[in-house]
């Protein structure tokens, strides 16, 4: 027997109709090993352990039995709330140097029978997401799409630990002034308006 508060779940392969309606949970850990598309994103220079890296999560079901609109018939609707924590280690793209890039997520998302009912619903709230449950439903997937969506598209150290800053400033072209738009070249520059009072005294 287990002594988790949470039933065992097989992550492959969960009946996620009848986990969200009986009001199931899980929580446990996911090896990197079992998420490919994580290992692919896994910088090259990582360390041996970064291979060995855990990402914990929870996934809690629930069922609400209500009216799509205003008068309309009462129907269950099934949610699902997901979080998921870890780390993966990526090359910093401004000191290029592997790190480990801290990644907290969570998401509910709406679990529809079929593509059309998915793509029927409104799905109007951003803080919703809709997806096409399974009675074999491979969650493991859907926690891999988290972190995948939780990567940074430019990852940086928040500080650069072996880069000057005097250095780092504009390195990434981020801080690095751009040109000016044609508008402001046509005006006279300040040191020019200068120049002229300087002429006239
Ligand atoms: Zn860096």
């Amino acid at each position: 027997m287990s002594s988790n508060m949470t039933q065992p779940i097989d992550l492959r392969e969960l009946d996620l109709f009848a986990f969200c309606r009986k009001g199931g949970s899980a929580a446990g850990e996911v090896a990197v090993q079992d998420l490919p598309r994580i290992l692919a994103e896994t910088a090259a220079q990582a360390p041996a352990s970064a291979r060995d890296e855990v990402f914990t999560y929870t996934a809690t079901g629930f069922a609400r039995e209500e009216a799509a609109e205003p008068g309309a018939p009462v129907v269950q609707r099934l949610f699902l709330d997901l979080a998921v924590k870890g780390q993966v280690w990526l090359d910093c793209q401004r000191c290029l140097e592997v790190f480990a890039d801290p990644i907290a997520t969570s998401m509910r998302f709406e679990v529809f029978v079929s593509d059309a009912a998915a793509d029927a619903a409104p799905m109007d709230d951003d803080e919703l997401d809709a997806i096409v449950g399974s009675k074999r439903f491979s969650l493991l997937e859907l926690i891999e799409d988290e972190v995948l969506l939780a990567l940074p598209a430019a990852p940086k150290h928040t500080v650069c630990p072996a880069v000057h800053e005097s250095l780092v400033t504009g390195a990434d072209g981020e801080v690095e002034p751009e040109a000016p738009p044609e508008e402001e070249e046509k005006r006279p520059s300040p040191f020019a308006a200068l120049a002229g009072l300087k002429t006239k005294h």
